[in-house]
């Protein structure tokens, strides 16, 4: 028998003890109000503990509540423990979320939550970046409200998700490209992911630009040594004229090789991406060598002088050195008129740095071309670059071996008074 049924039976019995005892003593009417007085005395218990229970309710403290004895005692504890195991569960549910927030805040990708009316239920900071959104002023605002683009407009019509849609030109700055997706989950409810693939579709336009550029520069030697073989073919030429024709074929080719062997060199530097070697290089030696070259560059058009003013060495690659200064004096001498100087030094600076400079008395670089000397087949004279047999590759190629060698590629210059390109190692390349 439960202790509530059993309580009810020991209360009626009681009332009816003590309303025979009346009944015996003092009459019917006494009789009645006891029983009824004995009775009514739960009752007024329950009310009590009612009353309790209801201020309890209203102060929201479990750790505070009263705990009367008998039947109430066990109700009030029950009660206490489910709020208890409820504020428990609650909790828990929340660290959850705040969690589950904290990770899709975290994602590099942009998240959007959409419901069935595409309105933004939730958003993390890079969408709002992404898009110029704020999810406190935009939630619940319908999503082809706040991207206004008609090709995004299209694709939330259209609802064909199996494909990305690639948003170019987009953001605050108008500056990025976007690949974005829609997921469909829940009821009728999607998950729109955006990726920032600006990097990735600046390096596929430098790719394509790559390509284009080496076809160009082959096509042009190939089509004028195919203009000469033709020439060769159709007309009878003497010896002499023979010759001159062999001569410039034979230039068109150095011209291709010297390409290839610089895009070989260009795909070697760029595969490997270690530190180079710590090789003593002699710088001696190492000048010595660039100044026979120079010289019979030059063929005595320029004033050349080679100076050292440090007996300390550098410490990395030999071959790479030698052909990231070579391609320094060469353009110098390359651009400079005759009659110019060019002088190169190598020195250590006050802050034990290594520094390799080729000062030239040429035309000079504009300043808004400085940044851009390093591309790939850029250059600001492009009809004196291709007279002077240049692959516009020699920077690029001296900028990697530079990496390579954790140095800084320094141009200083002046149009119209020459230029200065330097190169500074750090002190830990220099040896005494
Ligand atoms: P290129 O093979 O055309 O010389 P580089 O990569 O070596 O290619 O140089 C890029 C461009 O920088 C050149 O086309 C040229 O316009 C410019 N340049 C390089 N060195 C000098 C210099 N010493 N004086 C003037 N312009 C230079």
């Amino acid at each position: 028998m439960s202790s509530a049924l059993s309580r009810f039976i020991f209360i009626v019995s009681l009332a009816f003890i003590f309303a025979y005892i009346a009944l015996l003593n003092w009459g019917a009417k006494i009789a009645i109000a006891s029983g009824i007085a004995i009775l009514a005395l739960p009752l007024v218990y329950s009310y009590i503990n009612l009353a309790r229970l209801y201020k309890y309710v209203q102060r929201d403290a479990v750790e505070v509540m009263p705990l009367p004895s008998g039947f109430w005692e066990e109700v009030f504890f029950r009660l206490q423990r489910l709020v208890r195991n409820l504020k428990q569960k609650i909790s828990v549910a929340e660290q959850q979320h705040a969690r589950f927030i904290e990770a899709l805040q975290a994602s590099p990708n942009g998240i959007l939550m959409l419901d069935d009316q595409d309105q933004i239920e939730w958003c993390n900071g890079i969408a709002e970046r992404f898009f110029g959104l704020l999810y406190k002023r935009d939630a619940l605002q319908r999503v082809n409200f706040l991207i206004r683009r008609p090709e995004f407009i299209q694709y939330l019509t259209k609802r064909q998700f199996e494909e990305p849609l690639l948003l170019e030109r987009i953001g605050p700055s108008s500056n990025l490209s976007l690949m974005l997706q829609a997921f469909p989950f829940g009821d009728q409810r999607h998950l729109l992911l955006v990726q920032d693939v600006t990097d990735l579709q600046k390096a596929d336009a430098m790719r394509r630009d790559f390509v284009a550029n080496v076809s160009h520069e082959m096509r042009t030697p190939i089509t004028v040594l195919m203009g000469f073989l033709e020439t060769m073919q159709s007309l009878s030429l003497d010896k002499t004229q023979q010759h001159q024709y062999f001569e410039m074929m034979m230039s068109q080719a150095q011209r291709m090789k010297s390409l290839v062997e610089d895009l070989l060199t260009l795909a070697n530097l760029e595969a490997n991406t270690l530190p180079a070697p710590m090789q003593v290089i002699h710088i001696p030696t190492l000048l010595a060598l660039i100044k026979n070259d120079a010289e019979a560059l030059s063929q005595g058009g320029h004033l050349l002088t080679f100076e050292t003013s440090a007996t300390s060495n550098l410490l990395g690659e030999d071959r790479e050195i030698l052909s990231a200064f070579s391609n320094l004096v060469s353009n110098a001498i390359r651009y400079t008129p005759d009659a110019g100087q060019v002088s190169v030094k190598w020195s250590i600076n006050s802050e034990g740095q290594g520094e390799f400079s080729v000062t030239d008395t040429g035309p000079g670089i504009a300043s808004e071309h400085l940044s851009r000397l390093t591309e790939r087949f850029y250059r600001v004279d492009r009809s004196r670059s291709r007279d002077t047999g240049g692959t516009g590759l020699g920077l690029a190629i001296v900028k990697h071996i530079a990496n390579r060698h954790q140095a800084q590629l320094v141009v200083e210059s002046v149009t119209g008074k020459g230029s200065t390109f330097t190169l500074r190692f750090p002190k830990e390349r220099i040896s005494e």
